[in-house]
């Protein structure tokens, strides 16, 4: 998955002979022992927070996103932008942070990852087949297939 932008925040020590820096965020000075430092800019701890949650983002202690001049926790980033897909399956969305199953160019929720007519569920290392743009088991696209073979006959 690829993030528009995603930025460290680090939380650097002011220092008293060094240049005054300004918050990048409310343009004061910044007097406090510590300040925030990010997108090449300095902050208050108080003043870098997510546009959407308002939670500070230098307690979250690491990343931030960007996208559209906005400044986003990681939750909420994907929230808004990171969705992977519809599932396959159910045509419901699926969040870029759950966890999902992949077939050729779909994918499911965990829980819609199975044998789309017999509803078996697949597990590590069981094989499983794309039929019409549906998954089905072994047995069922074997079956199908005996099946079509025999008419033939
Ligand atoms: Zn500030
Ligand atoms: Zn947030
Ligand atoms: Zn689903
Ligand atoms: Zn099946």
């Amino acid at each position: 998955m690829v993030f528009d932008k995603e930025e460290s925040v680090s939380l650097v020590p002011l220092q008293s002979k060094g240049k005054p820096r300004v918050c990048a965020g409310c343009n004061r000075r910044i007097r406090e022992r510590f300040m925030l430092q990010a997108l090449d800019r300095y902050w208050h701890e108080d003043c870098l927070k997510c546009a959407c949650c308002d939670c500070r983002l230098g307690e979250l202690g690491s990343t931030l996103f960007t996208r559209a001049n906005l400044i986003l926790c990681r939750r909420d980033y994907l929230r808004l932008f990171g969705m992977t897909g519809n599932c396959a399956a159910c045509s419901k969305i699926i969040p870029a942070f759950e966890m999902v199953m992949r077939a050729k160019d779909n994918v499911y929720h965990l829980d819609c990852f199975a044998c789309q007519l017999c509803s078996q569920r697949f597990y590590i290392g069981d094989r499983f087949f794309l039929k019409n743009n549906k998954i089905v088991c072994q047995q069922d696209y074997e079956g199908d297939h005996q099946n079509g073979h025999s008419e033939t006959h």
